[in-house]
């Protein structure tokens, strides 16, 4: 065990790992990347492996440009192989209010600088022969979407280069407290011993609220389960063919080992505080239920029929980190010197990570991000106290609408009325409301 650092990380997910590896690049000096189980054995190598660029606002979008590009060159920058398949994307309405929807996302993408194209489903179906074009309204073709088939090979990927940059990996090694002198960071304590260092980041997941209360910070992310499953290979499935997202049910489909890869976003999901939860919980033990990918699927089916009956490879699962905005938490920590947060992955960690590693390194090392990450403070939060219950009914709204404008109007989209919406959902207006 090291007894000093001059940066320490909570968490080797894709996260830390990416932040640790940045800030090894930088020049940080010595940098250690924590993880009470196996580095890089928690979310991050369940997830689905999109990258997407078409993002909610313009912060984003250029954390989304910045990753694409980074994975994409890491052999180059890193000098560590890494595939990513280059397959594009479309995102298709198949209703008018969705067609609408994309061509104000896609309008809004484009003057952010984002390469795209409106085209009908004719189209549509010639990039991927298994979609059927009947009721596709409009899709968005973003070309320079990619996708890395096998998540796990982009945290090998920056393990190997977090390591040749001279950064530790820590397995096994709980962090259990946070030194502080009045509000400043001092070191962490863990179940292997002490270690003094000034500078802390927590990119602990789905525990990450937890590590903020080591440093008495509040970090307001509410666990919520997603999951996806993989199908056997099917005739005429490419690996090139492009990722799709039918906006109108929240569900994705893309190429996955010769079948189709198949999540999307429930109305209902599944919270998971795991505050409550023994020590030894770990993403393993969370519990899944393959019925509500059935019912997704079910709601795709006629325009990627492969899917009807297809047998299942593979189901898995983990938690996102929702946060009451729907933003990500990456920056200083506005009272607690040397504590540093990257988290609220609000479902696209995965694919934000190069951007967020590069961009948070750079702030630590040289005082300041090359991307203005203001709407991603944790600043936003400094005087808000956040009960369960309200995260968690945040967090399970922001979950449910993922995948189409946040807002009360578009609670109307997917339950009959407002007032339901308001019933369903009653603490979140309540601090929503406060918050106007
Ligand atoms: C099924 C699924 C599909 C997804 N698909 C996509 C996608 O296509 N694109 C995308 O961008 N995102 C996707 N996501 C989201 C993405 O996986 C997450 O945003 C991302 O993995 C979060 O990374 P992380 O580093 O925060 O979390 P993790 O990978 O969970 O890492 C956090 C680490 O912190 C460690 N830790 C916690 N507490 C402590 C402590 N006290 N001491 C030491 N270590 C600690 C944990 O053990 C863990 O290893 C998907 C998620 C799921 C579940």
């Amino acid at each position: 065990m090291l007894s000093e650092a001059d940066a320490v990380v909570v968490g080797a997910g894709a996260l830390g790992l990416s932040v640790g590896y940045h800030l090894a690049k930088l020049g940080m000096g010595r940098v250690a990347i924590l993880d009470q189980f196996a580095a890089a054995s928690q979310t991050s190598p369940r997830a689905a492996g999109l990258f997407k660029l078409i993002q909610a606002d313009e912060a984003r979008t250029r954390l989304a440009q910045l990753s694409v590009h980074k994975v994409t060159h890491f052999e180059q920058e890193s000098g560590v192989p890494l595939p990513v398949v280059r397959s594009g994307s479309l995102m298709m309405a198949r209703t008018p209010q969705h067609a609408d929807l994309v061509r104000t996302e896609a309008e809004r993408s484009a003057a952010w600088g984002i390469g795209l194209e409106l085209v009908d489903k004719h189209e549509a179906n010639r990039l991927a022969p298994f979609l059927e074009p009947k009721g596709i309204q409009v899709a968005c073709h973003t070309a320079a979407d990619v996708y890395i088939e096998e998540p796990s090979s982009l945290l090998r990927a920056y393990l190997q280069a977090a390591e040749l940059r001279g950064a530790t990996i820590v397995p096994d090694t709980r962090v259990t407290g946070i030194r502080l002198r009045g509000n400043e960071v001092l070191g962490v304590l863990t179940d292997q011993g002490e270690l003094a260092t000034p500078v802390v980041v927590d990119a602990a997941g789905a525990w990450a609220r937890r590590v903020g209360e080591l440093a008495q910070a509040v970090v307001p992310v509410m666990p919520v389960r997603h999951q996806l499953l993989i199908t056997k290979p099917i005739d005429g499935v490419e690996a090139a063919h492009p990722i799709l997202r039918i906006v109108d049910s929240a569900v994705y489909v893309r190429p996955a080992r010769g079948g189709l890869m198949l999540g999307g976003f429930e109305a209902d999901p599944l919270p998971l505080d795991i505050r409550g939860e023994d020590q030894k919980f770990s993403i393993q033990d969370v519990p899944l239920d393959v019925s509500v990918l059935h019912r997704l699927g079910a709601m795709v089916e006629v325009s990627v029929p492969a899917l009807r009956g297809a047998p299942v490879d593979e189901h898995r699962g983990g938690l996102f980190t929702m946060t009451p905005d729907g933003q990500l938490i990456v920056g200083p920590h506005p009272i607690v010197r040397g504590f540093w947060v990257a988290t609220g992955c609000n479902g696209s960690g995965f694919s934000l990570s190069p951007g967020i590693g590069q961009v948070l390194a750079e702030w630590i090392v040289q005082g300041a991000p090359s991307i203005d990450l203001t709407s991603c403070a944790p600043d936003r939060f400094r005087s808000r106290a956040f009960d369960d219950e309200q995260l968690r009914s945040a967090g399970v709204w922001q979950y449910a609408h993922w995948a189409a404008d946040k807002g009360p109007d578009n609670v109307e989209r997917r339950y009959t009325s407002l007032d339901q919406a308001r019933t369903k959902y009653a603490a979140l207006f309540v601090w929503i409301d406060s918050q106007a």
